[in-house]
């Protein structure tokens, strides 16, 4: 089983790095992402918790903007994490979360749901990029709100009078930047039309002139017809087929391995890393 993207509370996972190798294992992964959002922090944890029989794909996703503020998610994998120019762009991401999440709890309290940034810092591992789902936990401990899933229908979605931006590179910056650090770069589930408005299928063409090399298909996001027209777009352009779960332990309801990637595809995406950078021991 292959499962290329996953969180951990180096980002907005209920689960650390190392439970969530030992997850991993005992579900029957054989290869798994860590792909916390714009951070390779969790990477030295995974790496310790590793055991013989579980191989892995270190990376990361990194949320971008296109020039029309569509948010885009982006997948590396196999980057040289040392690389100096990517570590820039992910720290530059993060370090904007906090003004980001300033603006955001003014937002909410002027209108009467009272939250403090000191309140969502409390709900936020130690080391973990800042994102809306902490300001999510913040809101249900306070009580305003039932569930993450909650928290976001109403309050947090990214058409939300309450939502603001980060500063993010653009997808075909960070598939740039992701090439140039040798790794691989999956767009993740870009048709996912429930999270709000999406990439089109033009779009494309200049994703592949930055150097995208695959497509998420296999997303729990995804609809059967996105599921199938993806799949069309790959083929014609030749870009690699996966699946995974994005699990982040209890902070969603997906499951680890719940969607996975044919091992033909991974063996075709690894090789498309200028090294053999998989953890295998
Ligand atoms: P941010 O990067 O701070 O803008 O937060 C975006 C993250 O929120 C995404 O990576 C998702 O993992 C998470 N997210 C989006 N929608 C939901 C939802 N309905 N429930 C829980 N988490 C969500
Ligand atoms: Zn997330
Ligand atoms: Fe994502
Ligand atoms: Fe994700």
């Amino acid at each position: 089983m292959i499962d290329l993207h996953t969180h951990t509370t180096n980002s907005d996972g209920t689960d650390s790095p190392h439970a969530l190798v030992n997850k991993a294992l005992s579900a029957g992964i054989k290869i798994l992402g860590v792909t916390d959002h714009d951070t390779t922090s969790g990477w030295e944890d995974a790496i310790r918790a590793r055991r013989a029989d579980l191989q892995l794909a270190l990376g990361a996703e990194i949320s971008c903007l296109t020039e029309d503020g569509v948010a885009v998610h982006m997948l590396g994998l196999l980057f040289d994490g040392h690389d100096s120019k990517m570590q820039v762009m992910l720290e530059e991401s993060r370090d904007s979360r906090l003004p980001r999440m300033r603006k955001m709890t003014e937002l909410l309290t002027a209108d009467g749901i009272d939250i403090s940034l000191e309140e969502v810092f409390a709900a936020m591992p130690e080391g973990a990029t800042l994102g809306r789902p902490h300001l999510a936990d913040a809101l249900v401990a306070k009580g305003h709100v039932a569930s993450r899933d909650e928290a976001f229908a109403d309050l947090l979605h990214n058409g939300s009078k309450y939502y603001v931006t980060h500063i993010a590179p653009t997808p075909e910056d960070a598939i740039r930047k992701i090439r140039s650090a040798g790794g691989v770069a999956v767009i993740a589930h870009p048709f996912a039309t429930r999270r709000g408005q999406t990439l089109s299928a033009m779009s494309f063409p200049s994703l592949i002139e930055a150097g995208l090399n695959g497509v998420e298909v296999d997303h729990r996001d995804h609809s059967q017809d996105e599921r199938q027209q993806l799949r069309g777009i790959a083929g014609d352009l030749g870009l690699v087929i996966t699946g995974a779960s994005d699990y982040h332990g209890t902070g969603k309801l997906n499951s680890i391995g719940e969607n996975q990637t044919d091992p033909a595809e991974w063996e075709r995406l690894e090789s498309l890393a200028d090294a053999r950078r998989v953890v295998t021991e």
